[in-house]
């Protein structure tokens, strides 16, 4: 019997400012009583009931999936993997944000159903709002394409809509390091309030993540106050030492990195992983040509995913990657400190 609770993941995780924003908590919590509120989203709230804490019915789901109570680290810089590729995709993806792999090896997975669902974080392309979205058809995932940099969605939340609401029984996950450790963290564990995601988690692709910014901060904060920049007239956000916006226009503009310190999430600033070693693909563009993305294929699930989307054409396997370039941000991201509880 577990006797960890919210009140656990309050003073561990969330009082500490290590929570990632994850939201698997919110999707295992059997009581919903998990949720983000807009004001405050650096970490979850509760709704003021606990099965455990409430009526002392055993629980501890929460606390059991929270990628942030062991801080999990050592693996090498890069993980465990088995090959490392870069690729771009085969199909037309318009938004794509560097090569198109995620989007072509998804939609190539979607359309010979090897997956029924991608649970993944969208955006309202108007106000650059972040959601949590379950996707079910290629041309969907297509419309979808590209990185959201400004975030405080709960990602994993939106696994309670795909395996509870939608009954998919085989979903991909795409999501940033600390997603790809709170999966990993479902899929070891044992308890029965965990076990139908665990098993409903066919494929998980990781993005290469330094950090993420507070939606609020970044957009109505530095682009609207700052630069006078209105979400509709940005087309594409990239890292590149810097952030670098494309407008609609066309005119670029780099915000550089210490105007932007501000605004990045207080669990990115102790996180550690680059390169979601915890994935069955990771995916990022250092370490590859301009419009081509860095494929590190870690399990033979990931394998067998990549070689049925170059089987159909959706995926082009071209170019050598600078797998030094790769190592030494993950260098210095494994460099943050960790602080004590
Ligand atoms: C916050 C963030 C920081 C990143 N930092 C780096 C970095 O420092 N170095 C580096 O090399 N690469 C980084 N990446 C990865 C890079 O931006 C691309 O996502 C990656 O190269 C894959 O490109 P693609 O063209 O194959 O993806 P696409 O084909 O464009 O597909 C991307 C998919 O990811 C999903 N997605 C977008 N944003 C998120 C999100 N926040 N959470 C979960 N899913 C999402 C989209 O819905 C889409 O399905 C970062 C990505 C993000 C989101
Ligand atoms: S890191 Fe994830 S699981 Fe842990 S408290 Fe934050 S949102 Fe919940
Ligand atoms: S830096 Fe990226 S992977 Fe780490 S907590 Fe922040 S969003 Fe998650």
């Amino acid at each position: 019997m577990s006797e960890k609770s919210y009140n656990d993941l309050m003073r561990e995780v969330w009082e500490t400012d290590r929570c990632s924003g994850c939201g698997a908590c919110i999707a295992v919590c059997p009581a919903d009583a998990l949720i983000f509120t807009a004001e405050e989203n650096s970490h979850p709230h509760n709704r003021s009931y606990c099965k455990e804490a409430t009526d002392g019915v055993p629980c501890g789901a929460c606390y059991e999936v929270c990628p942030r109570v062991k801080m999990i680290q050592g693996r090498g810089l890069l993980g465990d993997y088995r090959s490392i590729i870069s690729a771009t995709a085969g199909i037309e993806i318009p938004h794509r944000q560097s090569g198109g792999a995620v989007t072509a090896i998804l939609a190539d997975a979607l359309d010979t159903g090897m997956i029924d669902a991608v649970v993944t974080v969208s955006d309202d392309r108007f106000t650059l709002k972040p959601k949590s979205v379950v996707i079910t058809s290629s041309g969907e995932l297509i419309a979808h394409a590209g990185s959201r940099y400004a975030w405080w969605v709960p990602l994993l939340a939106a696994l309670k809509t795909a395996v509870l609401d939608k009954k998919c029984r085989k979903i991909a996950v795409i999501g940033l390091p600390c997603v790809t450790e709170a999966v990993a963290e479902m899929k070891a564990s044992g308890n029965d309030l965990i076990l139908p995601y665990a098993r409903s988690i066919r494929l998980v692709i990781g993005l290469f993540c330094t950090e993420t910014f507070d939606y609020n901060h970044l957009v109505q904060g530095i682009f609207q106050q700052k630069y006078q920049l209105k979400p509709h007239q940005i087309r594409k956000l990239d890292m590149k030492k810097g952030l670098l916006i494309t407008k609609t226009d066309g005119d670029l503009l780099t915000i550089p990195l210490k105007e932007l310190n501000e605004a990045v999430r207080p669990g990115c600033r102790i996180c550690t992983d680059l390169t979601a070693r915890s994935a069955d693909i990771s995916a990022g563009s250092i370490g590859s040509d301009s419009g081509y993305t860095t494929l590190i294929i870690r399990s033979g699930t990931g394998e067998t995913f990549v070689q049925s989307a170059i089987a159909s054409g959706a995926l082009l396997i071209e170019g050598d990657v600078d797998e030094k370039a790769i190592e030494s941000l993950a260098a210095k991201k494994a460099a943050r400190g960790i602080p004590k509880k």
